[in-house]
């Protein structure tokens, strides 16, 4: 049965996804859904969830790894104009959850409002930086939050303050809700200063990690709670450089995957589990992956 037939003008079959993501590599959606607004989110969100079909949201893929063999069910892109849309009033603004991070932050910082120069030099999406609660050293994306707008599983919108979000390192309690905006809360500002700090901000992450253009999706690893990074577990124990077919721990940061053309999603898989395996050999650390593998 197709459970879309009717919805062809934003619902298409067999669609690959690499392209759509950082890594540039994977199979295909089984159905990529990309709904012109809230509506047609909705229906596709009830339909899935009535038939038992896997529902999955893909931003720019900036911390995705899709499987060589694809996904089955539907991935909804927010890529429609409505979702990137940024509104900014005063020192209030609000953006879809397709905006571009980088676009948004940006913005902001061009109008003296400062918060989310922290996150510069991060690629991905408003609701993807929601979900993963992105961020770094300087700050992470949740600290300037007001609210956000989610649609849950029965299709009803409902929007939840930074409190009920459950905001931790790298972690939102959304479940299997899909961020469709958020409202951030910035403080006024000297946009000169604001933008010399982004530019700060972005110069640090040029010197310390691979190049944005490389095929990544940032950390694979989330730092461990006590000791070392781990990026630094994995440096210590001489592993950058370390292959699996198209894929290498970055000599740049250890905590970096990057691959080369040609490469599989397995070969990146594979080296992930031979970093898990001595890190854990050999340093006595579980490392908790941060890269979502689909
Ligand atoms: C070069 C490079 C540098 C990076 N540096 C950093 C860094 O400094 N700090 C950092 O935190 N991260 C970093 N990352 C990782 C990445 O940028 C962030 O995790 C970012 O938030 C991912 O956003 P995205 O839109 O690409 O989400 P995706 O990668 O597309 O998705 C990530 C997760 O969010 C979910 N998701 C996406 N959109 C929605 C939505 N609308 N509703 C519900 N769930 C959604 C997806 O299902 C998935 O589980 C880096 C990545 C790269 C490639």
């Amino acid at each position: 049965m197709n459970l879309f037939a009717d919805l062809g003008e934003f619902c298409r079959p067999n669609v690959p996804l690499g392209p759509m993501t950082w890594f540039q590599i994977g199979g295909p959606a089984e159905w990529l859904v990309e709904p012109r607004n809230e509506e047609d989110l909705a229906v596709v969100v009830h339909r899935c969830r009535e038939a038992g079909m896997p529902l999955r949201v893909l931003g720019l893929g900036a911390n995705v790894l899709v499987g060589d063999g694809g996904v089955r069910g539907a991935v909804v892109r927010l890529s429609a104009a409505h979702f990137q849309r940024i509104e900014i009033h005063g020192e209030r603004v609000t953006a879809g959850a397709g905006a571009h991070l980088t676009k948004l932050v940006k913005n902001t910082a061009s109008c003296g409002l400062a918060g989310l120069e922290v996150l510069a030099g991060i690629p991905g999406t408003v609701g993807g930086g929601v979900r993963m609660n992105c961020g770094g050293k300087y700050g992470d994306l949740a600290s300037s939050v007001e609210s956000v707008c989610l649609l849950s599983g029965r299709g009803g919108v409902r929007e939840k303050t930074r409190g009920e979000m459950g905001f931790s390192y790298r972690h939102s309690e959304i479940g299997e809700d899909v961020v469709v905006s958020a409202t951030f809360a910035l403080k006024s500002s000297d946009a000169k200063t604001v933008q010399e700090r982004f530019r700060e901000i972005w110069k640090f992450k040029a010197e310390t990690q691979p190049p944005l253009e490389d095929c990544s999706a940032g950390c694979i690893f989330k730092n461990p709670k006590d000791g070392p990074s781990a990026g630094k577990l994995i440096d210590e124990l001489g592993l950058k450089g370390t292959r699996e077919g198209g894929a290498e721990v970055s000599a740049i940061h250890a905590n970096f995957v990057v691959t080369q053309r040609g490469a599989k999603a397995s070969d990146v898989v594979r080296l992930i589990e031979r970093v898990e395996e001595q890190v854990y050999a050999r340093a006595g650390v579980r490392l908790q992956r941060e890269v979502q593998i689909w």
